[in-house]
Formats: C-alpha cells, sequence, structure tokens
C-alpha cells in the first residue's frame, strides 16, 4: 500500500462529506418526527446509524497514519476511526493513536491510501 499527503483539497472533500451527512441527520429528523412521533424516532435512530457508518468507514478506508516517533504506517478499523480524537495542528491533520509498532500513544500524522 502507498501513501501520499493529504492536500488542503482532500481536507474540503471529507469537511462537505461530513456537512452533509450532518445535513441529512437534522432533515432526517424534521421530516420524520413530523410524520409519526414513534416509529420517526426508530427511523431516525436507523438513519443517523447508516449515515455514521457510512462516513466513518468511508473515512477508514481513504485514510492511514504515520508515527512521528517510528515512521510506521498503519491503518485503523472504523470503531477507532470513530472513538478516536483528531484534530489539526501546525504540523497538519493528526489523530490520536497507538502506534502498533513502538506502542506509543500519541498524535499519529495523517495520511491518504493511494489506490493502485
Ligand atoms: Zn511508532
Amino acid at each position: 500500500m502507498q501513501y501520499e499527503y493529504v492536500t488542503r483539497h482532500e481536507w474540503e472533500r471529507t469537511a462537505i462529506y461530513f456537512a452533509v451527512g450532518m445535513l441529512l441527520i437534522v432533515t432526517g429528523a424534521i421530516f420524520l418526527f413530523a410524520i409519526n412521533r414513534i416509529v420517526g424516532a426508530i427511523l431516525w435512530f436507523a438513519l443517523v446509524a447508516i449515515v455514521l457508518v457510512a462516513l466513518v468507514s468511508w473515512h477508514a478506508k481513504t485514510y492511514a497514519y504515520r508515527c512521528k516517533q517510528c515512521g510506521e504506517e498503519f491503518e485503523i478499523s472504523g470503531v477507532t476511526d470513530f472513538v478516536s480524537p483528531q484534530g489539526i495542528g501546525k504540523d497538519g491533520a493528526w489523530k490520536f493513536l497507538r502506534c502498533p509498532r513502538c506502542n506509543k500513544l500519541e498524535r499519529a500524522e495523517v495520511i491518504k491510501k493511494v489506490k493502485p
């Protein structure tokens, strides 16, 4: 697997995907709760689950991480992706993860998987 640096364009696309996901959840809530409170709530929770799973699995499949201590490049599961805090610092994007090689818990650098 090959990796490359994440460009600004990539970040904008990620932000747009998440914004669309949130918009779906909000508009879904308005429409579904208007139809029926109980059935609407069940359908809305299903919608939230689908949107979150779709976004998180896409994110986990698209991005990988590089350990700043040893340089190990590794991928994470959708579950880890969902629960790990992520942010943007002066050195670019990071995600708080444990490195599988040196076992250090630190801010790993976010990199993009290059599709063959
Ligand atoms: Zn490491």
